[in-house]
């Protein structure tokens, strides 16, 4: 059945020619084909819908996907899947596979995505997702994001369903994360969270000729997202790293009018006003486009209004010394793991005899 979004929609896709040796498919291509393209084009290539930074297929240069291939091999037939498919609603490309049989069914399904999927482990819920409940009996390989497949032969008879909806990718987990490099209006590229707020952006989750969307900071929720009208009004938040990479600025603070460095040398917990160039000396952001980014960025998501005391814990579970600032509550918290430590009760005052400090901070010490 001819749909009208054959023609208007599209899909981009990394291609390679057709091949059967799992040897040649390091590099492939992105193009970006109309949906009613893809029966040819996975005839004459090996493809995915996966992007790879270069195009080298490799799971740690993962930029985003654009749909998702279960490759199923055990189980349904193409007509259990095709009802499945349409029950829930979903645009489809189905393509038999080389080893396809009358009498063993095995075939791959296209699913177009909503919106681009940046985040690999977003990527992975989805796939999971489809591979155990829209299609059991796919493989297993599913959150492989190297993933490729290889081109079905010329013959083999590919149907699709273009008259409903590209599966909804953003109920899966937010799409991207803190690596995300954008595009803004003006055409500098850079990383979606060292950018001015509100600066227009093109939508990194559909094909943006113009800039449809920007970025914002939440401060009650502590953190990003990217609003895009043109994908209809939607909100993404970042996902919210677990480990602290080195953008996070991780020992500097904004406290006062000032930045502050705060760790745990050896066994003693220090703070110590630095100032804002040497901040921006020691996070390697020095240069005029990256100072007034990296200073408004440290004091959205990480400024203490007001520094209460610091309360010193012992920690059973810890095994490490580490600490955690409360921003509202402006307590710092020191847990000492349960190693022997120097008497630790006063040690900061004592060994750091910071004056400087003591006169700066309205808690008694
Ligand atoms: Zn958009």
């Amino acid at each position: 059945m001819k749909n009208e979004n054959e023609d208007k929609q599209t899909i981009e896709l990394s291609l390679t020619p057709r091949n059967y040796n799992g040897d040649q498919n390091t590099f492939f291509t992105s193009t970006t084909i109309s949906l009613g393209a893809i029966p040819q084009t996975i005839k004459a290539k090996n493809f995915s819908t996966i992007k790879w930074r270069g195009g080298s297929r490799k799971g740690k240069n993962f930029l985003y996907a654009t749909g998702f291939t279960a490759d199923v091999d055990t189980g349904l037939s193409i007509h259990e899947a095709q009802e499945r498919l349409e029950q829930a609603g979903l645009n489809y490309v189905l393509a038999p596979s080389k080893s396809h049989t009358p009498e063993q069914h095995k075939f791959h399904v296209l699913l177009p995505f909503s919106h681009r999927v940046w985040s690999p482990s977003t990527y992975q819920n989805i796939a999971k997702h489809i591979s155990g409940e829209i299609l059991p009996g796919s493989d297993r390989a599913v959150t492989d994001t190297a993933r490729f497949i290889y081109g079905s032969p010329d013959h083999t008879d590919i149907t699709t369903n273009f008259g409903d909806k590209n599966i909804d990718v953003t109920k899966f987990g937010p799409l991207w994360d803190s690596s995300l490099m954008i595009t803004t209006a003006r055409g500098v590229e850079i990383k979606a969270v060292d950018l001015d707020i509100k600066t227009p952006i093109h939508c990194p989750f559909h094909a943006d000729e113009s800039p449809s969307a920007f970025v914002d900071y939440a401060k009650d929720s502590r953190n990003w997202y990217i609003h895009c009208t043109a994908c209809d009004k939607t909100t993404f938040w970042m996902e919210k790293q677990v480990t602290d990479n080195p953008d996070s600025f991780e020992s500097y603070w904004s406290y006062g009018t000032d930045v502050w460095e705060m760790g745990i040398k050896g066994d003693d917990f220090y703070i110590e006003r630095i100032g804002r160039p040497k901040f921006h000396i020691l996070t390697d952001t020095i240069s005029k486009e990256k100072r007034d980014p990296a200073f408004g960025r440290l004091v959205r998501r990480k400024h203490i209004s007001h520094l209460t005391r610091i309360d010193y814990l012992g920690d059973v579970q810890a095994d490490q010394h580490y600490y955690q600032v409360n921003p509202e509550s402006g307590i710092i918290e020191v847990h000492y793991a349960a190693i022997p430590v120097k008497d630790q009760d006063n040690n900061f005052v004592e060994d750091e005899g910071d004056a400087a400090l003591r006169g700066n901070f309205p808690y008694a010490l």
